[in-house]
C-alpha cells in the first residue's frame, strides 16, 4: 500500500478585534492567528506538530504584524482619553483660578478636540463635580504615545485656559507644570510652551 504523506502549515484563529493597523494608519479588525505545523497522511492533517509562531493579521490590507503591535492603543481610546484628559485638566486650572475668559477658553478646546459643541453648563457641572484623580496617570499613558508637538499643543490648550487674563497665577503655574511633568516634558520645555503661549509674539 502507497502511503502518502507530508508536512503543512495551518492557521488557527485565537482571538479577533479591533487594533491600530500601522499599514493602513488607522483602526482595524484583526485576527489573531497562530500557525503549526501539522503532519499530514493522505492530505488529511493527522498530528499537530510545533507551534511556528503567532502573528496579528489586519482584515483590511491583509499584512500580517508581530502580537506587540496589539500593545498600542487605538485611535479611538487616544482621542477618548484625549477628551477626558482636556476635561480633567482644564477644571484642574479652573478650580485655582476661574475666570470667565478662562472658561471661555475652556470649552473652545474642549469643543475643538471632542468635535462637539461642548456646553457651558456642562463645564460648569464639571468645576463643581467632576474627579480629575485620574488625570495624572491618563496624562503619563498619552505622554507614551504623543509625540513632542501633540505636548506642546495640549499644554498650550490648556495653558490658555489657565492665562485668559494675561497673568499665570502661581497655584495655576504648578497645574501646567505638574501636566507637564506627567505628560513626560522637561521643565525647560514646559516653560517655553507656557511663555510662547502666553506671548505667541516671543
Ligand atoms: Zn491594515
Amino acid at each position: 500500500m502507497l502511503l502518502i504523506w507530508g508536512w503543512r502549515t495551518r492557521f488557527k484563529q485565537l482571538a479577533e478585534g479591533v487594533f491600530h493597523c500601522p499599514g493602513c494608519g488607522a483602526d482595524r479588525h484583526y485576527a489573531h492567528k497562530q500557525a503549526r505545523r501539522w503532519f499530514t497522511l493522505f492530505f488529511l492533517p493527522l498530528l499537530p506538530l510545533k507551534v511556528l509562531g503567532r502573528h496579528v493579521e489586519c482584515q483590511t490590507c491583509r499584512r500580517a504584524y508581530d502580537e506587540r503591535v496589539l500593545d498600542l492603543p487605538t485611535s479611538a481610546a487616544v482621542s477618548e482619553h484625549l477628551v477626558a484628559a482636556t476635561r480633567e485638566a482644564a477644571v484642574h486650572v479652573l478650580r485655582v483660578d476661574d475666570t470667565p475668559a478662562g472658561r471661555a477658553a475652556a470649552v473652545a478646546a474642549l469643543s475643538r478636540v471632542s468635535g462637539i459643541a461642548w456646553g457651558e453648563d456642562a463645564l460648569a457641572a464639571d468645576i463643581a463635580g467632576l474627579d480629575v484623580s485620574p488625570l495624572p496617570a491618563r496624562l503619563r499613558q498619552l505622554g507614551d504615545v504623543m509625540n513632542e508637538h501633540g505636548k506642546e499643543a495640549f499644554l498650550t490648550s490648556v495653558a490658555t485656559v489657565a492665562g485668559s487674563g494675561g497673568v499665570l497665577s502661581g497655584p495655576a503655574g504648578q497645574v501646567l507644570a505638574g501636566i507637564a511633568a506627567d505628560l513626560g516634558m522637561t521643565p525647560a520645555h514646559a516653560r517655553g510652551v507656557i511663555d510662547q503661549a502666553f506671548d505667541p509674539t516671543r
